[in-house]
């Protein structure tokens, strides 16, 4: 049987994949990606020639049935996304519980993802956290904030730059204009930069610096 890995790759910094990641990603038979032109720029750099595959949030569902037979064939299959862990916010899960109820073997390598290095880096308590993702695009984002007003643990979102200041708005009108934010951007990039202060004071900053680039927002959580 072949075993499905899951390799996280990085998140800005080319310098932030792992041995392993590289050993792995030459390991194997096939690697699934999201971009073929994305990820040619990472396995290029590494010297990786093993072919890929395209696997992404429009043709999983289609592809499950072909990975596992491949799998099952003894094949060993490498899946990783544009950046950081492949099933964070990017497509992974559906492929995993697949495998998985096939009694087949899954390995996630541990390496880069945007949340981690957000939270650490906020200064809000980073024991126990509530990571939340993107919030839906539409319907459903304040059913969702109400939800978690009450939460005492660190939230951590993904956002987009246009959405950003519509998404820090909707904090504020919930959570309340004091609440405190550690908003960071390009990790890993040049440009790296996290704002922190009270979710009022981002609004104000972010009207003016007009957002740019990818960002991870810390709620602190509430604890009155
Ligand atoms: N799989 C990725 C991970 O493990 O973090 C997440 C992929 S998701 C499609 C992309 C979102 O992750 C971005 O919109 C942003 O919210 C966050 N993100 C990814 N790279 C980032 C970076 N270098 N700096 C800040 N946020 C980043």
């Amino acid at each position: 049987m072949g075993e499905l890995y899951l390799v996280p790759t990085p998140i800005g910094n080319l310098g932030d994949v792992t041995f392993r990641a590289v050993d792995t990603l030459k390991m194997v038979d096939l690697i699934l990606v999201e971009d073929t032109r994305t990820s040619s720029k990472l396995l290029n750099h590494y010297k990786v020639t093993t072919p890929m595959q395209a696997f992404h949030m429009h043709n999983e569902h289609r592809k499950l049935e072909l990975v596992t037979s491949k799998l099952t064939a003894g094949i060993n299959i490498a899946l990783i996304s544009d950046a950081g862990t492949p099933g964070i916010s990017d497509p992974g899960f559906l492929l995993v519980r697949e495998v998985l109820s096939l009694n087949l073997k899954v390995t996630c390598l541990p390496g880069p993802t945007a949340l981690i290095p957000a939270l650490v880096q906020s200064g809000f308590a980073s024991g126990r956290f509530v990571f939340e993702g993107f919030l839906p695009s539409k319907k459903g984002r304040n059913k969702r904030l109400e939800m978690l007003f009450n939460e005492s643990r660190t939230l951590i979102f993904y956002e987009s730059p246009h959405k950003l200041l519509k998404t820090l708005g909707q904090f504020s009108e919930i959570f309340g204009p004091d609440r405190g934010v550690s908003i960071s951007r390009e990790l890993s990039k040049m440009f790296e930069e996290t704002y922190r202060g009270s979710i009022k004071d981002a609004l104000d900053h972010f009207t003016t610096q007009i957002p740019k680039g990818e960002f991870v927002i810390c709620i602190a959580g509430n604890n009155k």
